[in-house]
């Protein structure tokens, strides 16, 4: 099978919403009045973001997650997306799984796929998406304001377990293990709470490198501190009960850890009002999407971790980065 025989077998589909697809040089997208188009670029690297052997349907649906996590965290709506893809070699079996994995979570977006690139080479996919806001309310890190409380949808901390559950440095029963590992493989971007978060949050970061690195970028982007209570945090592990059955393999300090600075989680963190609360419950529950408030936003700049009652937390929990 040539090169143009696997884009015209696996990722061509006919669009409906934009002008011109994949087949042409260019694709052409036609944003709607009064709309700006937010775009945003996220890869995978064999090695460094999944195993060699990983399901390529989660890696597809993967690929394009990551991706939608970012639209959702500016409030926009996916229109389109192009994939640039980097094949060892042109495996049937698996550009099907892959492509399957792919389309399923497109289709559930109505986001369509216009165009990209292929070539032999290491595996490794790069995903462009764009999407839609209405001008002037894109959801920005730099909104935060002092007073503001500081929120976190669904749960954090499982893709890391699942990870480290993977790697053996940590143990979990065989149920707890598959649920932990669908966070880690097939990530809900979670696109629905950014649309109805619009007008109500005042910044918005999707955390895909840990709780605490991302939420530093909104603090930095808008100029000043926050204080986490670590006693509400950690019970964004799901299921906290288990862990007590694992302890010893599975500290106090290790499930802090994961939700504090797991990463690969694709929930998003934001800040809003006080007198947004009762909103931010309502775009909750539109979304279907829980939310949790796990501090609030104030001066000086910089995180202060504290527990119920206060005091300070101590210990570092650093984000992940490529090249620390
Ligand atoms: P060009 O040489 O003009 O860059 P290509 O030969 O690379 O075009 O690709 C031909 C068409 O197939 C283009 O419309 C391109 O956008 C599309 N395409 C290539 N690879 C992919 C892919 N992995 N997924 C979707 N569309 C693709
Ligand atoms: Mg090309």
């Amino acid at each position: 099978m040539g090169e143009f025989d696997l884009i015209a077998r696996y990722f061509t589909r006919p669009t409906t919403r934009a002008v011109l697809g994949v087949g042409d040089d260019c694709a052409l997208l036609q944003p709607a009045a009064g709309m700006q188009m937010a775009i945003s670029c996220d890869m995978l690297v064999e090695g460094r973001h999944f195993f060699a052997d990983v399901d390529p349907f989660t890696l597809g649906h993967k690929a394009l997650a990551v991706n939608l996590s970012d639209l959702a965290a500016c409030g926009a709506q996916p229109v389109a997306f192009t994939l640039a893809l980097a094949l060892p070699r042109a495996d049937e079996a698996w550009l099907a799984a892959f492509s399957r994995g792919l389309f399923a979570l497109a289709d559930a977006h109505g986001c369509e796929l216009v165009g990209g690139d292929t070539t032999q080479g290491p595996l490794n996919i790069c995903i462009t998406v764009f999407g839609e806001v209405p001008r002037g309310q894109a959801l920005l890190r730099s909104g935060a304001r002092d007073g503001d409380e500081v929120y976190v949808s669904g749960t954090l901390g499982e893709a890391r377990l699942a990870l480290e559950a993977l790697r053996g440095s940590v143990a979990l029963p065989h149920g707890r293990l598959a649920a932990a590992r669908m966070r880690l493989e097939q990530p809900t971007p979670r696109v629905a709470l950014g649309l109805a978060l619009r007008g109500i949050a005042t910044a918005a970061i999707d955390v895909s490198d840990g709780l605490l690195g991302d939420l530093g970028h909104i603090l930095e982007a808008s100029g000043t501190g926050a204080r986490i209570d670590t006693s509400v945090a950690i019970n964004l592990l799901a299921d906290g009960a288990d862990t007590t059955r694992a302890e010893g393999h599975f500290s106090h300090e290790t499930r802090l850890r994961c939700v504090l600075a797991g990463g690969d989680d694709y929930e998003l963190a934001f800040t809003a009002p006080v007198s947004a609360r009762a909103a931010v419950q309502a775009a909750a529950l539109q979304a279907q999407t829980a939310v949790t408030r796990i501090g609030v936003i104030e001066h000086p700049p910089g995180l202060r971790l504290v527990d119920a009652s206060g005091h300070a937390v101590p210990g570092r929990y650093a984000s992940f980065d490529h090249f620390a």
